[in-house]
C-alpha cells in the first residue's frame, strides 16, 4: 500500500478522491509555488484532475517528471497557435445523433461518459461537448436504431471520457443491447482507468466486459513505462488471463517520451504484462497542448531507431488521425542513417 498518498480500496471511492486543487497538487508533490499562477491560470480551461494512484508514481519535487507534465496545468495552454483548435479531428461532422460518432465505415464510436479519472492536458477532446452527448434511454434507443440500420458497421467502440467510468451493471446493459445487433462483432473499449486506478479492474467488470457474445478488445493508453507498476502489471494479467485482448495505445509528448530509450522500455514493459503495442499518435493539434508537439521527422526518425532494436510487433504503428480520411494514416519510419 502506498502509505503517502492512502489509496481507496475501491475505484469509486478514489475517483470522488482525485485531485482537483492545483494548490494541493503542489503542496503534495513539494513543487515549486511559482508554479500555481500558471496552474490556476490553464486550470480554469480545462480542471486538473489526477487520482491519487497515478500521484504515487510522480517524484516528488520534480517539475519535469514525466507522469506530472501529462496533468499539470500549465500558463503555456493558454497560447493561441495557428493550427491549433478547439476540435482538430472535425468530430462535430461525424456526431450523428448524441454520444455516436461515426467516422470509419465499419467502426462506430460511442461516448459513453464524459468523465475521466485523469484529466490529461494533452486530450484531443479537451474542449469536446460532453453535456451535448449524453446517452440516456432515450438517445441509447436511438444509437440502437442507428446500429441496427447500418450494417457494415461490425465494431462499436467504447469511448468518452473515460468509459469504464460507467458502472458495471450498466456496462452489462449495453453491451447485452449491442450483441442483440447482428451484424456488430467485436466491442472495443479505449480506457486510461486500468491505469490511473487499476482498482477498477474488478471481477464484475471483467464479467460484465466478457458477458455478451462480441468479443472484447481493450485498448489501453500509457505513455511512459513510469505509469506501470506491480498493481497495472496485476490489473493487465488479471484481463488477459480473462480472454481480453490488450493494445496499447500512446502519443508523442515533447519531453515526456519522446526518446528511443523510453520508448524501448514501453514497448517492453507492456508485452511483459500482455499488452501489445498498438499506435504511437502524433499529437492532434487541439488548442491548449501545442508545447507538447514533436515534429514529424523526429517522430519518424525516432521509429525508425526503434525497429532497428526491437521485433516488429513490439514498434507501435506511427499515425496521425486527418479528419475526412477513411481510416488512421501512417507516419513510415526514417531509418538511422536515411535522408528524408
Ligand atoms: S479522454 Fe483519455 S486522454 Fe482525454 S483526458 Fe480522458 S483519459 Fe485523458
Amino acid at each position: 500500500m502506498n502509505l503517502l498518498y492512502p489509496t481507496a480500496s475501491d475505484w469509486q471511492t478514489e475517483l470522488r478522491q482525485c485531485i482537483e486543487d492545483p494548490a494541493e497538487l503542489l503542496e503534495l508533490l513539494e513543487l515549486p509555488a511559482t508554479l500555481l499562477e500558471g496552474a490556476l491560470a490553464a486550470n480554469r480551461d480545462f480542471a486538473l484532475r489526477v487520482p491519487r494512484p497515478w500521484l504515487s508514481r510522480i517524484r516528488k519535487g520534480d517539475p519535469n517528471d514525466p507522469l506530472l507534465r501529462q496533468i499539470l496545468p500549465l500558463g503555456d495552454e493558454l497560447l493561441q497557435v495557428p493550427g491549433f483548435n478547439t476540435d482538430p479531428l472535425a468530430e462535430a461532422d461525424a456526431n450523428h445523433t448524441s454520444g455516436l460518432i461515426h467516422k470509419y465505415t465499419d467502426r462506430v464510436l460511442l461516448i459513453l461518459s464524459g468523465a475521466c479519472a485523469i484529466n490529461c492536458r494533452y486530450c484531443f477532446r479537451r474542449h469536446f461537448p460532453y453535456a451535448d452527448n449524453q446517452l440516456g434511454p432515450r438517445q441509447w434507443q436511438a444509437v440502437l436504431d442507428y446500429l441496427h440500420q447500418h450494417n457494415q458497421v461490425s465494431e462499436v467502440i467504447f469511448s468518452g471520457g473515460d468509459p469504464l467510468a460507467t458502472p458495471d451493471n450498466r456496462l452489462q446493459r449495453m453491451l447485452s443491447d449491442l450483441g442483440e445487433v447482428p451484424h456488430l462483432q467485436r466491442v472495443r473499449i479505449h480506457s486510461r482507468l486500468p491505469v490511473v486506478i487499476p482498482q477498477r479492474v474488478t471481477d464484475t467488470l471483467i464479467s460484465a466486459l466478457t458477458s455478451s457474445r462480441l468479443q472484447p478488445v481493450l485498448v489501453l493508453h500509457v505513455n511512459h513505462p513510469q505509469e506501470i507498476d506491480a498493481d497495472v502489471i496485476k490489473a493487465c494479467v488479471r484481463l488477459k488471463q480473462a480472454g481480453i485482448t490488450l493494445l496499447n495505445q500512446a502519443v508523442l509528448l515533447r519531453d515526456i517520451n519522446d526518446n528511443k530509450s523510453v520508448q524501448k522500455i514501453l514497448s517492453e514493459t507492456l508485452f511483459s504484462c500482455g499488452v501489445l503495442p498498438y499506435y504511437l499518435f502524433v499529437l492532434d493539434a487541439v488548442a491548449g497542448a501545442a508545447h507538447f508537439d514533436v515534429d514529424d521527422r523526429q517522430a519518424q526518425r525516432l521509429v525508425g531507431e526503434l525497429q532497428s532494436e526491437l521485433p516488429g510487433y513490439l514498434v507501435p504503428r506511427l499515425a496521425r488521425e486527418i479528419p475526412g480520411r477513411p481510416s488512421k494514416t501512417l507516419l513510415l519510419p526514417l531509418q538511422p542513417g536515411q535522408v528524408d
